[in-house]
């Protein structure tokens, strides 16, 4: 039996398993398939590391409408979701409140402030520093004056010490000459850097990790049982169970069923994203290109171009909804003219949010050889090396370097049901949340 079961091999959990092995630690990897369904097999690659300003903020109530009536725009609820979808929309919402964006910031600032250098490591050891690449992000715009009107993001970014450098027309041609249509300025970000491909980068890690003894065993994992204040086996879907003796809870959006065994209730939904790969797409993009207006991202990974991007609020495992995916391509010859999308393959995988954006990295309230690591929304891959160092410093035991606080997963809950649940109540009383 390894001395740590991780249950998610996406890039939170291959990542925390290498940082394990790293504290000396023998682990196994749980996952159903190594492949394609995972976020971060799919996510816009890159690393967002200004990425502090929660999307849900002040000024974005005028456009509930919208989502709720254009399935174009670039946050859709798919109407037979909205009921069951609602209690998570208004805490969405309610956390978009001024007071309780800066609460957020300060506590994504830390976090987004080291995921480079934790990322540089990582990376160096596995002899994959070059699927880093030392190029800045571009977000580009309509008009000048939809960045004075995110004056509150923008200003807050600098404050916390992420850079940006203003692009006219001329300046955003000279360095993205394909760009064009509507776009007519930008912003350089200057320390946002892009992964080459996060599949690959998900997936060489993983063989770094089997490398060096770690261990993957291909499987759904149906539940975690659990016995006087410790999980002692996980379940698997074909019915057989493995004893394990600590565990990661790194499933991602898929992380909140299981983490109800052990009664953690956690208000984690999954925000289903698109992208198009494109393999020839008969245009030169430079630089990972963020289209505000367009709701889409454009990154030139080692594969294609992939055009990614948009939200859809449809619950856990929905049936895609690919013109979603055709809408972006569409968007994207906009700005791109000479674009060519045939032979495109689409894919769609949820990001696994919380209300607030903040993860949830912290030991379960009542099960103490258990640590979740899930729900890191639109910045999971920018997050993941930075993750694994968190969580190999809480099975440690060890003061973690930076305060967990923020990513507590009973943040939501009512003060009376964290003081019951952390006495370490057995059996097992669900909280509110
Ligand atoms: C379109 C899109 C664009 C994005 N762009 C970016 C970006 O540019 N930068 C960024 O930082 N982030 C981005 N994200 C977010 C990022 O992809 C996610 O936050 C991150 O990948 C989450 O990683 P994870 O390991 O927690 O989950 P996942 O990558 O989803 O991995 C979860 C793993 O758990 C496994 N699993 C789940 N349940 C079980 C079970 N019961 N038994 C066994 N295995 C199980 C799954 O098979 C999967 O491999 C984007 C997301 C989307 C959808």
């Amino acid at each position: 039996m390894s001395d740590i079961t991780i249950v998610g091999g996406g890039i939170v959990g291959v990542c925390s398993a290498i940082a394990l092995q790293d504290e000396g630690y023998s682990v196994e990897l749980v996952d159903r398939g190594l492949e394609t369904e995972a976020a971060s097999y799919g996510n816009c690659g890159l690393l967002a590391v200004g990425e502090i300003v929660p999307i849900s903020k002040p000024g974005i109530l005028p456009k509930v409408p919208k989502w709720l009536s254009d399935p174009k725009s670039p946050l859709f609820v798919r109407p037979k979701d909205m009921i069951t979808q609602m209690p998570w929309l208004l805490r969405f919402l309610w956390s978009g409140r001024r007071a309780k964006v800066l609460d957020i910031v300060a506590g994504m600032t830390p976090l987004l402030s080291r995921a480079e250098q934790d990322y540089r490591a990582l990376l160096d050891a596995a002899g994959l520093s070059d699927k880093l690449v030392n190029k800045p992000n571009i977000m580009a715009f309509n008009s000048k004056a939809d960045i004075e009107g995110d004056s509150f993001t923008w200003n807050l970014r600098t404050q916390k010490g992420f850079r940006h450098r203003f692009l006219d027309k001329k300046d955003l041609q000279a360095i993205e000459p394909a760009l064009s249509g509507p776009i007519t300025c930008g912003l350089l970000l200057e320390q946002w850097l892009q992964f080459s491909d996060p599949g690959i980068v998900r997936n060489k890690l993983a063989e770094f990790f089997l490398s060096r003894g770690g261990t993957l065993r291909t499987a759904s994992v149906s539940g975690l049982v659990a016995k006087a204040g410790k999980v002692i086996a996980i379940r698997l879907s074909s019915g057989d169970q493995v004893s394990v003796k600590r565990v990661v809870l790194a499933a991602g959006a898929w992380s909140g069923k299981l983490a109800r065994d052990i009664g953690v209730r956690v208000p984690l939904a999954a925000l289903q994203g698109y992208h198009h790969q494109l393999p020839n797409p008969n245009v030169t993009v430079n630089h990972a290109v963020l289209y505000a207006n367009g709701g889409f991202v454009l990154t030139p990974m080692e594969t294609g171009l992939r055009i990614g991007g948009t939200i859809e609020v449809a619950g856990l495992n929905p049936k895609p909804n690919f013109e979603r995916a055709n809408i972006i391509a569409e968007k994207a010859k906009s700005v791109l003219p000479g674009l060519d999308t045939s032979g495109g393959k689409q894919w769609m995988g949820p990001r696994p949010f919380m209300p607030d954006t903040m993860p949830v990295i912290d030991k379960a309230p009542h099960h103490d050889n258990v640590v979740m690591a899930f729900g890191h929304g639109q910045v999971g891959m920018t997050l993941g090396a930075t993750t694994g160092r968190l969580v190999a410093d809480l099975v440690a035991d060890r003061r973690p370097t930076l305060d967990l606080a923020p990513y507590r997963a009973t943040r939501f809950w009512w003060k009376s049901n964290v003081a019951k649940s952390e006495e370490g109540n057995d059996p097992i009383r669900y909280p509110p949340y």
